[in-house]
């Protein structure tokens, strides 16, 4: 006769364990593009950028030295440099707003770098900073406005990717954008995403860099970037609200999911800087380019430094001790926008090297039980999927199982108590981001 608590225990042990997760290799990131990431040159490139003075987006356009048509000509020749075969003015015709009185073209500047898999191509990933400035005065076009770190730092770091996507390219299509007319309610970036959405581009994540060169200020952690995302797409219809509301799926948008992929791919390789996963679509009063393409059904995420000096942000450059003082190169901090730039990097090449998520994911509530099934579609390209899972209450994806190539799996585990999703993998350990699994009859 067993002892009651012993039996309880064998009982315990007895249930049926959910299977492991996929055994991948950690799969290495290429070595060369790692170092390839230089923070002199980041430097560099910042203190050029500052040097036309201004990049307000109504600034002198002819002028070779100042202004932002200097500015972007100088962006257009280094991803020219950098190897890109296609790069393009990407020029919008905005009407009169707020912050453009009379109109204006806005003009982005944009390289692509083709996936080298024909089957993957179609995939596109975006890059994007926005290269114009502002100073005290939304409507100076002509003071100085130098924005070394909003948003100097961001084209910096695409321009530092692009050469390193140019050298080493990937299996998907990557995007380089720098994009204009941030400052005057991110219209470059909105014109640009209303035409790839009407012409059913599959953008299927944009890493959106602003403000990421100056961790410096009280509370600032230089091994942190913060990486800010939507909650859920505001093109949802009442009825994917109301089946999402249902299911408690409030944080489990696609951005949020890229979000997390971040700060899987940070844990995953030890890098300098982490994420600081902040679910929030951005900070209080401010906006950024991530929210255009949001508005267009794309996921998106920001990257912001660990913490803002708002006293040099949007400020007219002043002298403090002799120096000069705003958002001024001497305020960014080259080694951690390297760092920021190898986060990005790393998660592009995670997200481009691995298969495309998985479709159709749901979660089958067709009976009371306690067992979970997920049901999904294949995608080309997987060598297999896992189920992953976690606490309702949890920020991020806690387990996994390994469903091999099958297109189901059913877990020991309630839908009840627990959020799942899917996510496709190759066998060299490249993992897509999930997927949130959805209730559905079968
Ligand atoms: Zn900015």
């Amino acid at each position: 006769m067993m002892a009651p608590a012993l039996a309880v225990i064998v009982a315990l042990m007895a249930q049926p364990a959910a299977p492991p997760p996929a055994a991948l290799p950690v799969p290495e990131l290429p070595a060369a593009m790692g170092r390839s990431i230089s923070a002199e040159r980041l430097s560099a490139d910042v203190a050029t950028l500052a040097s036309f003075g201004t990049r307000h987006t109504l600034s002198a356009e002819q002028d070779p030295r100042r202004g932002i048509g200097a500015a972007r000509q100088w962006i257009f020749d280094q991803f020219v440099a950098a190897g890109c075969k296609a790069v393009a003015f990407d020029a919008h015709t905005v009407p009169k707003g707020p912050r453009l009185p009379d109109g204006a073209t806005v003009v982005n500047v944009m390289a692509v770098v083709g996936g080298t898999d024909p089957a993957q191509a179609d995939r596109l990933y975006y890059v994007v900073g926005h290269y114009d400035s502002r100073n005290a005065d939304a409507m100076d076009a002509v003071g100085e406005a130098p924005g070394a770190n909003d948003n100097a730092s961001g084209a910096a770091l695409v321009l530092e990717l692009a050469r390193a996507v140019a050298a080493h390219p990937l299996p998907a299509t990557v995007v380089f954008l720098a994009s204009a007319g941030e400052e005057q309610g991110l219209v470059g970036a909105r014109r640009h995403a209303e035409e790839a959405a009407s012409k059913g581009a599959k953008i299927l994540a944009v890493l959106n860099s602003d403000i990421v060169g100056d961790p410096s200020p009280r509370g600032g952690d230089r091994t942190v970037v913060r990486v800010f995302s939507e909650a859920l797409p505001k093109t949802l219809g009442v009825e994917a609200l109301a089946a999402l509301r249902a299911a408690g799926a409030e944080t489990d948008g696609p951005s949020r999911q890229l979000a997390r992929f971040v700060d899987d791919v940070a844990r995953l390789h030890s890098m300098d800087v982490r994420a600081r996963v902040v679910y929030r679509a951005d900070r209080f009063l401010r906006g950024g380019d991530h929210s255009a393409f949001n508005d267009n059904g794309f996921a998106a995420v920001r990257f912001t430094a660990s913490a803002e000096d708002y006293s040099r942000q949007h400020a007219n450059v002043t002298e403090r001790d002799g120096r000069p003082y705003g958002d001024v190169p001497a305020f960014v901090d080259g080694a951690y926008l390297a760092g920021v730039a190898r986060l990005n990097l790393a998660t592009l090449v995670h997200l481009a090297r691995a298969p495309g998520a998985p479709e159709r994911v749901r979660l089958v509530a067709d009976a009371l039980g306690n067992d979970t099934t997920l049901r999904w579609a294949a995608v080309p390209g997987a060598d297999g999927y896992e189920v992953v899972w976690r606490e309702t209450t949890d920020w991020r994806w806690t387990h996994a199982a390994d469903a091999g190539n099958a297109t189901s799996l059913t877990l020991p585990l309630s839908k009840d108590d627990l959020f799942f999703g899917v996510r496709s993998y190759t066998r060299a350990g490249y993992r897509s981001p999930v997927v949130f699994a959805g209730a559905g009859r079968q």
